[in-house]
């Protein structure tokens, strides 16, 4: 038993700036039988890592050894137009991708938030980021922060679902009762109506391999022209699905994170914008954001097909 209050370490977790926070227990995935279900199926798609890290979704325990519960925090990455495009823009770049990569600014505000905890006593305080086998959603629906919504993303109550979800593995545990958020989708599908491609195939079932996102970022080879002709002038991930969600609609506020804002870059006003880039200039300019990820050869590919999308 420690001495370390859950209020305290909210408190902290306010002060760096994220929006909201929770803690979760460690005990074994309730969604792993479904997760085996989705991979069998094959919408995976080539996100072979999904298979590989499996094991240890299933128990959140194994991941950091040591570890006895996770702190879940939320950061606020919404844009103030949501997805809607602006007035000539000829592509579309999904929100979270407008400013820095949140692999840098949401880790670099969890390190901070994992040094306090370290300097109140914690033994143990490792930060994980959307780069490992954490089940994040799950862990923050039972930290309280939300459920899971037939689009699969997490929807806060008060925040909508425009977060990146961080978490910490302590040695620390808070005993604090966790008020669990019901599931408020009820009859509604707005969602599943709006994605383009057809991609939610179920109540929070997501065929990643027909999802925008999916087919912008990790897919290497060229989509279907079926699908392609359906980005809804998406040229690296998609919002729609989040975007028309009543929680966003009615509770989303734009971040307060600056690294997060638009950069304006690239011009989406400029469908030829990657053509004539060097490799170096791509570098300098989109190092440190989510771009990087295709690379400039496929957001090249990305924006031609965006832009026909739009029946350009
Ligand atoms: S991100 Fe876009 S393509 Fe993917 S499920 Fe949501 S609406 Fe559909
Ligand atoms: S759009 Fe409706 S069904 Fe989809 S996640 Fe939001 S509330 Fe749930």
């Amino acid at each position: 038993m420690n001495g370390l209050t859950a209020a305290a370490v909210r408190a902290e977790a306010a002060r760096i700036g994220f929006v909201a926070c929770g803690f979760a227990t460690l005990e074994p995935s309730r969604r792993a039988d479904a997760l085996e279900a989705w991979l069998a199926k094959g919408y995976a798609g080539t996100m072979g890592y999904l298979p590989r890290q499996a094991k240890k979704r299933r128990n959140p325990a194994s991941i950091t050894p040591g570890a006895r519960s996770a702190v879940v925090v939320l950061d606020n990455y919404a844009a103030p137009r949501g997805e809607r495009p602006r007035e000539g823009d000829r592509f579309r770049i999904a929100s979270y991708a407008r400013g820095m990569d949140y692999h840098i600014v949401t880790h670099g505000r969890l390190h901070r938030l994992s040094e306090w905890l370290k300097a109140q006593g914690a033994g143990l305080a490792h930060t994980w980021i959307d780069d490992s086998p954490v089940p994040e959603r799950e862990l923050a629906e039972r930290a309280g922060l939300g459920w899971i919504g037939k689009n699969t993303m997490l929807i806060h109550p008060r925040i909508g679902s425009f977060t990146v979800i961080g978490t910490v593995f302590t040695d620390l545990v808070f005993d604090e009762p966790v008020t669990p958020v019901a599931d408020h989708c009820g009859t509604c599908t707005r969602c599943i109506d709006a994605c383009p491609t057809d991609a939610i195939v179920d109540v929070r079932v997501l065929d990643a391999t027909r999802c925008i996102s999916y087919l912008t970022i990790e897919h290497k080879q060229d989509p279907a022209p079926g699908l392609a002709a359906r980005f809804s002038g998406f040229a690296f991930g998609c919002d729609i699905c989040n975007d028309v969600c009543p929680w966003n609609v009615r509770f989303a506020k734009p971040t307060t994170v600056a690294e997060f804002e638009d950069r304006d870059d690239p011009d989406r006003s400029d469908p030829v914008v990657f053509e004539q880039m060097t490799e170096a200039e791509f570098q300098a300019r989109f190092a440190d954001t989510p771009l990087a990820r295709p690379g400039l050869e496929r957001m090249r590919r990305n924006v031609r097909l965006a832009v026909a999308s739009r029946g350009e």
